[in-house]
């Protein structure tokens, strides 16, 4: 197997490298959550200026048609310069996406471009109270009217609901249908009469997410996304861009720099004698090469056409551990390391919990039977 760049590879990567240099300003400390989304704004739509959002999306619709490899190498490259996250991630990694794929030319017109400046922010209302790993079993309710439909039900841990113009939305068109087949798949104004957004204060102290009551909510007929009750093949899509390739490179090479700067902490306190410490930095040591090691296999595949299946799932639950053992060592140093490893609790949750990721292992890689 061939590791190295090509020239072009190189080029590509020595390009973002010098893009970041010339723009990159470190973020300043916010006082609260909406000041981040101000800042973030801002931030994404210079990046758009210089097309570094969503390079892998067409280059008609304002990305640079990016093969695999370059969307590893510029998410390597992000990583590394410390770049924050842009703050559109739903619209530009679950929406867009689910878009190109599903959406008419309209849809793509109207609503491609923003997301790329972060003019228009987008949420993703899938879950449920009722349904959440099990999200077939989703009872918000979509019934027909002339030109349209009319939402009712609840959405729950919607993040960043409070910031969004537009929802991408689960609900059921046919109640008699069986579970998977009744289901379709809405865009929903979020200014929209009859729409209520509750924040969720989490453990870090911070609201991201939200509940979303929606009540009598009206979604005009040119909002639907796919075919009427085929909105499980379109949320299918959005899943599998959700725990998609480029993922796993980009928290490998945050995690690295995470890695770096805590031994250099724990170097300048004396603790590299600690037993806990320099054990835990070694167990995370291996995995983050465990996880490289993969992602390397994952791009090879990849570079030969072959689409990732269910290993996936072993990546995601890789990822889980090792964040989580990480952000316990961290602990040990307080700080700014609370916060990390509060947020590491989400890792096993979001983005389908690691219950359900074994599940995934066992039956469709070990071929093990179903319980
Ligand atoms: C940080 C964060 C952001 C999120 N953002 C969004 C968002 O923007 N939009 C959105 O729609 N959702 C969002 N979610 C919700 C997320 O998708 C759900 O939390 C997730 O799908 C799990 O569903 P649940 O919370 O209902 O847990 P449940 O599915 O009720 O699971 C409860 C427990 O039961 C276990 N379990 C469930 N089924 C099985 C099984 N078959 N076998 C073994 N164990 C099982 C689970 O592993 C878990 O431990 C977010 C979650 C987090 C943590």
């Amino acid at each position: 197997m061939d590791l190295s760049f090509s020239p072009d590879e190189e080029a590509f990567a020595a390009d973002v490298r010098e893009w970041l240099a010339a723009n990159l300003e470190p973020p300043p400390a916010f006082a609260d959550l909406d000041e981040e989304v101000e800042w973030g704004r801002r931030w994404q739509a210079r990046l758009a200026e210089g097309r570094w959002v969503g390079i892998h999306w067409p280059r008609e619709y304002g990305g640079r048609g990016a093969p695999p490899v370059q969307v590893a190498i510029f998410n390597t490259e992000y990583a590394r310069a410390r770049a924050p996250q842009p703050v559109n991630r739903v619209g530009i990694n679950l929406a867009g996406p689910t878009l190109l794929s599903h959406g008419t030319d309209e849809q793509k017109r109207r609503w491609l471009a923003p997301i790329l400046t972060a003019e228009e922010i987008w949420c993703q209302l899938f879950s449920e109270p009722g349904a959440g790993s099990d999200l077939a079993s989703l009872t918000t309710r979509a019934d027909a009217t002339g030109d349209g439909w009319v939402l009712n039900g609840q959405k729950v841990w919607t993040s960043y609901a409070q910031y969004a113009r537009w929802g991408i939305c689960l609900a059921r068109t046919d109640p008699d249908a069986p579970r998977h087949k009744g289901i379709s798949y809405l865009v929903v104004d979020m200014q929209a009469p009859g729409i209520e957004i509750r924040p969720l204060v989490q453990i870090t102290g911070e609201a991201d997410f939200n509940e979303v009551f929606l009540t009598d909510v009206f979604v005009p007929a040119d909002q639907l996304v796919g075919d009427l009750n085929q909105g499980w093949a379109v949320a299918n899509t959005t899943l599998a861009h959700e725990r998609g390739t480029s993922f796993p490179f980009k928290e490998q090479v945050v995690h690295e720099v995470f890695l770096d700067e805590l031994y250099a902490e724990a170097a300048g306190a004396g603790l590299l004698d600690d037993l806990d410490v320099a054990d835990g930095l070694a167990q995370a040591f291996v995995e983050l090469r465990v996880l490289r090691l993969h992602n390397w296999r994952t791009l090879s595949r990849l570079g030969r056409g072959i689409e990732p299946g269910p290993e996936s799932s072993w990546v995601k639950l890789a990822w889980t551990d090792m964040t989580q053992h990480l952000s316990d060592v961290a602990l040990r140093f307080g700080g700014r390391w609370e916060r990390q490893w509060l947020w590491s609790k989400a890792a096993s949750i979001a983005g389908g919990t690691s219950e359900v990721q074994k599940n995934i292992i066992a039956e469709r890689i070990l071929g093990l039977p179903r319980g």
